[in-house]
């Protein structure tokens, strides 16, 4: 039986329909992004209300010192949902190419400080840096000169911390501001953890097309992300 060939108009039809398919696939999962960027801002700026009306009560001297960005500095693992790590890539996707590029070469050596854990006599390449006075620092590498390279999109555990309670009712933060606490004072402060609890679970593909973990540390998140581990 003659084979019956295809015209080339039915052809470039079905090419057509492929194409806008993949279009509205495509549109479609933008505009997932755009309603999870969405909630997670409208779930950030809730909790930025709630703390700037619970600051009306708190003694004066409970407040972070200007320029500390310590906790940043010091904190390997801010956990964060696949919803956080959307904010954060949008973030970056608004950074200088050059930023986000260091970013990521951050990330990865963050990613390697973890792995090898050598990073204690300060390895020159592919470990913690050196800070003054010869400490291992890992750090958030989302740090730029002092302070948070994605600020309006960081996670609600930095958004937390230092002003919040922890479900044990101890509070959330630093060594500095708990002694900012006038003895005797009690400060309302709300439940981070019942929070992040609550935070939507969506699923996230990675650029590799795997769905990132639940929670992870914001680094390794960002590592998986964006497929850059070193396996
Ligand atoms: S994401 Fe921003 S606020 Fe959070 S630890 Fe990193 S630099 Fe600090």
């Amino acid at each position: 039986m003659k084979k019956i060939e295809r015209g080339s108009a039915e052809k470039n039809l079905e090419k057509k329909k492929g194409e806008e398919g993949r279009e509205r696939g495509e549109e479609k999962s933008g505009s997932q992004q755009q309603r999870a960027l969405a909630v997670l801002k409208g779930i950030y700026e809730a909790w930025d209300e709630a703390l700037i009306e619970d600051a009306k009560d708190w003694p004066e001297e409970f407040r972070c010192p200007a320029g500390c960005f310590r906790c940043c500095e010091e904190t390997d693992a801010v956990p964060v949902t696949p919803l956080e790590v959307l904010g954060v890539v949008f973030a970056l996707s608004l950074a200088a190419p050059e930023w986000k590029r260091k970013a990521l070469k951050r990330i990865e050596r963050w990613m390697a400080y973890i792995e090898d854990n050598t990073a204690s006599e300060g390895r020159e390449n592919g470990g913690g840096e050196k800070r003054e006075g010869g400490a291992a620092w890992r750090g958030c590498p989302l740090l730029r000169d002092g302070r948070c390279s994605i600020y309006e999109w960081r996670p609600l555990y930095c958004r937390a911390f230092g002003f919040a309670g922890a479900s044990d009712g101890s509070f959330f933060g630093c060594e500095i501001l708990a002694k900012a606490i006038p003895k005797g004072k009690r400060i309302s402060l709300r439940d981070y953890e019942a929070v992040a609890r609550a935070m939507p679970q969506v699923k996230v593909k990675t650029t590799g097309g795997k769905c990132l973990p639940d929670v992870g540390p914001l680094p390794e998140m960002l590592s998986i992300f964006f497929d850059r581990s070193r396996t």
